[in-house]
């Protein structure tokens, strides 16, 4: 199992530009990626970012063709997507039957996390959402007990 690492204040800048786009009222996401290989996430990318009507029903409907715009991208910075992140409105972080049908990436070893509250805390400790291993075949694992994420000062 992989341990992801992210600086403090890229966790932040992530909590910080979910909290801005749910407003409070709605589910916002991203994906979090790494140069191929390592294990330190260094770019953020809101689902906004390539799909601006992502969010416009309250819950994360990403159309297919911000993927079209996503590939590119990785290709030109050498990157993956390691995992991505969605909010939820309250303290439940389970996923919904539609979070497990549509994994973000179809990929075993892909993490999905869950923040709880639409990220309306300031501060969020990566071990306060849940997170999901994908293991093919639309079966997802708990890695509550075995966090993936940790941060980093730098
Ligand atoms: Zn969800």
């Amino acid at each position: 199992m992989r341990l992801l690492k992210i600086s403090a204040l890229k966790w932040y800048q992530l909590i910080s530009g979910l909290r801005k786009r749910g407003g409070g009222v709605r589910e916002s996401g991203a994906f979090l990626l790494s140069k191929i290989g390592s294990d330190r996430i260094c770019k953020i990318i809101f689902y906004d970012e390539l799909d601006p009507e992502v969010s416009a029903s309250g819950i994360i409907r990403f159309n297919g063709s911000g993927y079209i715009k996503l590939w590119p991208l990785l290709r030109n910075w050498g990157m993956e997507v390691v995992a991505d992140i969605h909010t939820h409105p309250d303290s439940n972080t389970n996923q919904s039957f539609a979070d497990k049908s549509h994994p973000m990436i179809r990929l075993k070893g892909h993490i999905a996390l869950i923040a709880p509250f639409y990220a309306m805390y300031r501060w969020i400790n990566p071990n306060v959402c849940s997170a999901y291993l994908y293991e093919g075949s639309f079966q997802w694992r708990s890695l509550d007990q075995n966090f993936p994420i940790k941060t980093t000062w730098l």
